[in-house]
């Protein structure tokens, strides 16, 4: 069997959304479908990792908690024998996709994170159709741009659907402001931080 592509493979904490403190296998996918211009991801490059070498990575630890992240994880050719392997040693899979393709159903927690720059022409924040039923976290990052209207089309996501808003990091305070008032109106939503890059873990 031939290797697999993977940009990076640690563990760490997970660090936002619904999880955020648990152990989690971190499973970087190289290469994205868009290419926005804030991006600070470099997923272009990658490792081939064998698939005996991925699996005694992946279980070197009890957790059995993975997290499927990118560049854009869905898209990438890999993904369903990366998705295989995992299951076979028993994990609960989540991912964090930008929305736009079409998620399978082996995975079990499904976070979206809509972009407001997509490429060819799609609408700002497209979200694939298939995945407003397949979603089980939306997550949306809130900066000095940001059009809180576009959060309406979330108002009748099934009550176990979280609802999640990142603050962007350069203008930090501001943009917490922003969510804190939004929240007062809108309670279903969240303040979502990125409490790794506070702690310093990858
Ligand atoms: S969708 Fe995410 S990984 Fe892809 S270019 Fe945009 S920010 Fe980067």
């Amino acid at each position: 069997m031939s290797s697999l592509q993977i940009n990076d493979l640690f563990w760490t904490l997970q660090g936002e959304g619904h999880f955020s403190g648990r152990r989690a296998l971190f499973v970087r996918l190289p290469f994205c479908n868009y290419d926005c211009p804030w991006c600070d991801t470099e997923y272009n490059s990658y490792n081939e990792w064998t698939v005996d070498d991925f699996t005694a990575f992946a279980t070197q630890e009890p957790s059995r908690f993975a997290v499927i992240t990118g560049g854009e994880p869905i898209a990438h050719k890999h993904l369903s024998r990366i998705l295989d392997l995992l299951k076979a040693q028993g994990f609960f899979i989540a991912c964090e996709t930008n929305g736009s393709v079409p998620v399978p159903e082996t995975i079990d927690f499904v976070t979206t994170s809509p972009k407001a720059y997509t490429k060819n022409k799609k609408e700002p924040y497209f979200v694939a159709p298939e995945n407003f039923q397949r979603t089980s976290e939306w997550k949306y990052v809130v900066d000095s741009s940001f059009d809180f209207s576009i959060l309406e089309r979330h108002q009748n996501a099934p009550e176990n659907t979280f609802l999640s808003l990142s603050p962007e990091y350069g203008d930090m305070q501001n943009n917490v402001n922003e969510i804190m008032e939004y929240i007062k109106k809108n309670p279903r939503w969240r303040l979502s931080l990125q409490t790794h890059k506070w702690i310093n873990i990858p």
